[in-house]
């Protein structure tokens, strides 16, 4: 059997309502290109009819479509790298089953990569979202750029992109059980690049993220990819020793000068909250870390495969 060209890798949380469009759009357009590809759908512990419906289009579509099912959920990013571990393709391109990023936007990625960038991130020329959901990408891309300045791109949240093959394995073959991959991507590129996309309100159904959910996300994103906040912890530890010291001196030779005092005691009780306020917010700063070396160090496997349905490859 030929090995296709393109392989495509959506991962699927309940996604009943949008599957069928999404199987219809996305076959129209890579029918269109003519070039030989699969799409791997990677059904992340869905309990809806997401898991039947997968598995009804590998059967219209034995050789293009294969489906892998997860014991249970592991989060978009595992139900990703798992295709990534089973993809046949040169070209690998993400996208989300939600239909946010057009499929019709597929043939530009292509493109991009056929003229040789091995990673391709994407912007959301229009961004269709709740007015909340925007203001915490905003910020979060500040403080990104802020932290990890390698890996600077316009917009993080459209999953519509595209990788070489190379890349992709070296995703593949990191262990890691939590992780953003367009920003692991980018410690991989050799010659990355950015094209702008459509976004599009959902289909239909609802968003897995809830604001909880997107600040732990972002706090993965950060502790994945970066020390700066454990650097800036104890630059700041170190700014208040040394105000602390002065301050300390100062009391010691007000308390020579005038003697015994009780005023200001409230002034003290402030500074004092502060500080303790800050050691425990750097307690915080450093258990995300630690959180994260002990999830690494159980070495459990990242996700379970449950099934996967395809045809046989000889
Ligand atoms: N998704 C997944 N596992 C999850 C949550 C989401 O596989 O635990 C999939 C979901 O089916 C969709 C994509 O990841 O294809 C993006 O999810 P969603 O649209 O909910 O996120 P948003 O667009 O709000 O960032
Ligand atoms: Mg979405």
């Amino acid at each position: 059997m030929q090995n296709p060209q393109i392989s495509i890798v959506i991962p699927v949380h309940n996604e009943q309502e949008v599957l069928e469009i999404l199987y219809e759009r996305l076959t129209k357009v890579m029918d269109a290109l003519n070039r030989p590809y699969e799409v791997i759908l990677t059904n992340d512990g869905s309990k809806d009819r997401s898991a039947e419906m997968l598995n009804e289009f590998h059967k219209r579509r034995p050789k293009q479509f294969r489906i892998i099912h997860f014991n249970r959920n592991y989060g978009q990013h595992m139900a990703i790298m798992a295709g990534f571990e089973h993809v046949l393709g040169e070209y690998v391109l993400t996208m989300d089953a939600d239909l946010q990023n057009p499929p019709e936007d597929i043939p530009k990625i292509i493109e991009a990569l056929d003229k040789g960038h091995d990673v391709i991130n994407t912007y959301r020329m229009n961004r269709q979202d709740k007015k909340w959901r925007i203001w915490v990408s905003r910020l979060h891309n500040y403080f990104r750029t802020l932290i990890a300045p390698a890996l600077v791109m316009k917009d993080e949240g459209s999953m519509l992109r595209g990788y070489a093959r190379k890349i992709v394995d070296f995703m593949a073959s990191t262990k890691e059980t939590s992780t953003f991959i367009p920003a692991l991507a980018l410690t991989f590129a050799a010659n990355p690049t950015e094209v702008g996309i459509a976004h599009e309100e959902r289909a239909a159904g609802d968003t897995s993220y809830n604001l909880y959910k997107l600040i732990r996300y972002n706090f993965d994103l950060v502790t994945n990819f970066s020390v700066v906040p454990l650097q800036v912890f104890t630059m700041v530890g170190i700014l208040i020793s040394v105000l602390s010291l002065i301050f300390v001196v100062y009391l010691f030779i007000r308390r020579l000068v005038i003697g015994p005092e009780a005023a200001g005691v409230f002034t003290l009780f402030a500074i004092a909250f502060f500080i303790m306020g800050f050691i425990i917010f750097g307690l915080g700063i450093v258990g995300e870390y630690i959180g994260r070396i002990y999830q690494e160090v159980l070495d459990r496997p990242r996700f379970v495969v449950k099934e996967i349905v395809e045809e046989d490859r000889d």
